[in-house]
C-alpha cells in the first residue's frame, strides 16, 4: 500500500484541496518521507455536508445488526493491515514498532467491542407514577467531529470513531498534522469493509486553520477532542455558542504513590516505563512519584538502575523501548522545563542529554528534591522526565496529589487493601490503578476529573456520550 496523500471524503480520496500540504518528518532520522494535502474550508464544508447526508439518508436508520456486521468487518480488515498501519505510525511519530503493533491491535479490539455493544445498548421502561407507559430511547446525534492528537493517533481515533458510529452517528475525523496516515487509511479500510460513503470523513489539515469551522458548523452536533488544555478550553468556549456537546481529554500530571509496605522491587521496576513509555508523551504518564520516606533511597536506586537499562534508539528495531520525541519543537519545550529545574539547582540524574546526533531523542531524566511549586512538578511536560519526592503522612500526601489542576490517572502501590481503597477514594482522578500501571481498558471508562477533561472515552460510557436520551410517554 502506498502512503495516502489526500483527504478522504465521501468514500474516496479527494483529488483537489487547498494546494497546501504538510510534509511528514520521521523523528528518528529528521528526514521527510511523505507529504499529505491539507484541507481547505471548502473541503471541510463538503465533508460535513456529506456526513450529514449519510446520517440522514441511511446510517442512523440502518438495522443495528447490519451496523454490527460492518464494525466487525472493519476490525477484521484492520487486523489484516496491522503491519502496514504500525509501520506508518512508527515512522510518523517515532513510536517503537512493537508498541505501534499493540496499538493497532487495540484499535481493532475497540471496533470489536463496539460492534458487539450495538445490540446491547438501549433505553429503559419506567414505572412513572401517573401510570401509562414510559420508555427512553438512546438516539444518535448526527455529525460528530473527532479531533485527535499525535501521541496515540490510531487507538484514539478508533476509540472516538467506533462508539460514535456504533451509536448511529457519522464522523468527521481530524488527525493531528504530524500523524494523518493511520487516520486516512482507517477511512479507506472502513469503506472497503462496507461502511457507506460519507459515514467517516478524514480531514488532514491544520487545527488552527480549520478547528473553528469544525466546532462552529451548525451541522456538527458534538465535538470529541483529545489534546492540550489550551485547545480544549477554546473548543469548549466556541461550542458554548451552539450549546454543542463536547467531550474533552486534556492530559494530566498523574501521581505514582509508593507506600513502604508495597513490593518495592516490582513498583520500582515498573515505574520508569509508566512515565518514559511513548517517550513520556502520554497523558497518563506517572510523572509525579510520591515515595514514603523510609523506602525513598531504595526506590530511587532501583528506579535509576532500571532507567539506565532501557533501550533507547531506532523505533524500527524490535527491541527499542524508547524512541525520539515527536518533533524538534516538542524536544525544545521539554528541554526548557529541564533547564528550569537545573537553574533551581535540583538534583538531576541521568538526564537532559541528547543520546544521538540525529533524531529528536532525549535521555530519560529523573529530578529529585523538587519543591511543590517547581514548574517541573506542576506542569505537564509531555517528555521523558520524572520528579520523585518523599512523603511522611498519608493525608498530607493526598492533599499534594490533589493540589494539581489535573486529575486523569495514577497508581497506588501498597499491600494493605484498606489503605489502597482509602487512598483511591480520596484521589481526584478519573482513572486509577492499584499495584499496576494499566490505565486503558477497552471495556472501562477513560477520562479525567478537573482540568483533565469532560466526558468519557471507552466502555459503555462512550456510547452514552454519543447519544441523546429521549423520554417517551404513552397515555392510557
Ligand atoms: P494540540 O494543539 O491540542 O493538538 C491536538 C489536536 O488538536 C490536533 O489534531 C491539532 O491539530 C488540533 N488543534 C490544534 N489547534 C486547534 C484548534 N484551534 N481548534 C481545533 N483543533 C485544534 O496539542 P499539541 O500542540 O500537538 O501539543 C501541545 C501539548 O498538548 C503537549 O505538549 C501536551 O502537553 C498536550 N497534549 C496532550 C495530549 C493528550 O493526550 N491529552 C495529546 C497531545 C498533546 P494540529 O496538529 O493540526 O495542530
Ligand atoms: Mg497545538
Amino acid at each position: 500500500m502506498s502512503y495516502p496523500s489526500q483527504p478522504f471524503i465521501n468514500g474516496v480520496y479527494r483529488r483537489h484541496s487547498s494546494g497546501k500540504s504538510t510534509q511528514l518528518i520521521n523523528p528518528a532520522t529528521e528526514e521527510v518521507f511523505a507529504s499529505v494535502s491539507s484541507v481547505d474550508h471548502g473541503d471541510v464544508e463538503a465533508a460535513i455536508q456529506g456526513a450529514d447526508d449519510a446520517f440522514r439518508k441511511g446510517w442512523r436508520d440502518l438495522a443495528p445488526g447490519r451496523r454490527t456486521e460492518i464494525l466487525f468487518n472493519i476490525a477484521k480488515i484492520l487486523r489484516e493491515n496491522l503491519e502496514t498501519i504500525a509501520q506508518w505510525e512508527s515512522k510518523s511519530i517515532g513510536k517503537p514498532i512493537a508498541d505501534a503493533r499493540d496499538e493497532v491491535a487495540l484499535g481493532a479490539r475497540v471496533f470489536e467491542f463496539y460492534a458487539g455493544a450495538i445490540t446491547k445498548f438501549g433505553g429503559q421502561t419506567l414505572p412513572v407514577s401517573r401510570g401509562g407507559f414510559d420508555f427512553t430511547l438512546r438516539q444518535p446525534m448526527g455529525v460528530v467531529a473527532a479531533i485527535v492528537p499525535w501521541n496515540f493517533p490510531f487507538p484514539i481515533a478508533c476509540w472516538k470513531v467506533a462508539p460514535a458510529l456504533a451509536a448511529g452517528n457519522t464522523v468527521v475525523l481530524k488527525p493531528a498534522s504530524v500523524s494523518p496516515l493511520s487516520a486516512l487509511v482507517l477511512g479507506e479500510l472502513a469503506t472497503q469493509a462496507g461502511l457507506p460513503p460519507g459515514v467517516l470523513q478524514v480531514l488532514p489539515g491544520s487545527g488552527s486553520e480549520i478547528g473553528d469551522q469544525l466546532v462552529l458548523h451548525p451541522l456538527v452536533r458534538k465535538i470529541s477532542f483529545t489534546g492540550s488544555t489550551e485547545v480544549g478550553r477554546r473548543i469548549m468556549e466556541l461550542a458554548s455558542r451552539g450549546v454543542k456537546r463536547v467531550s474533552l481529554e486534556l492530559g494530566g500530571k498523574s501521581p505514582n504513590i509508593i507506600f513502604a509496605d508495597a513490593d518495592i522491587d516490582v513498583a520500582a521496576k515498573q515505574a520508569p516505563m509508566s512515565v518514559f513509555g511513548n517517550t513520556g508523551q502520554d497523558c497518563c504518564a506517572r510523572s509525579r512519584v510520591f515515595v514514603e520516606r523510609k523506602v525513598l533511597d531504595a526506590f530511587v536506586e532501583q528506579f535509576v538502575a532500571v532507567t539506565r537499562q532501557l533501550k533507547i534508539g531506532d523505533p524500527a528495531s524490535e527491541e527499542t523501548q524508547i524512541g525520539p520525541l515527536v518533533s524538534e519543537n516538542q524536544r525544545h519545550s521539554v528541554e526548557a522545563l529541564i533547564a528550569s529545574a537545573s537553574h533551581q539547582s535540583r538534583r538531576i540524574i541521568n538526564g537532559g542529554n541528547r543520546p544521538f546526533q540525529k533524531g529528536f531523542y532525549l535521555a530519560p531524566t529523573i529530578i529529585l528534591d523538587t519543591d511543590v511549586s517547581d514548574r517541573v512538578w506542576c506542569e505537564e511536560i509531555f517528555g521523558p522526565v520524572v520528579c520523585i519526592r518523599p512523603f511522611d503522612d498519608e493525608a498530607q500526601m493526598i492533599e499534594e496529589v490533589n493540589a494539581s489542576p489535573y486529575g486523569l490517572s495514577g497508581s497506588i502501590w501498597t499491600n494493605d487493601i484498606r489503605r489502597a481503597l482509602r487512598v483511591a477514594r480520596r484521589v481526584e482522578s478519573g482513572v486509577l490503578s492499584i499495584n499496576s500501571h494499566s490505565s486503558v481498558h477497552v471495556e472501562a471508562p477513560f477520562g479525567g476529573f478537573k482540568q483533565s477533561g469532560l466526558g468519557r472515552d471507552l466502555g459503555m460510557a462512550a456510547m452514552e456520550g454519543y447519544t441523546e436520551l429521549k423520554n417517551i410517554y404513552v397515555g392510557e
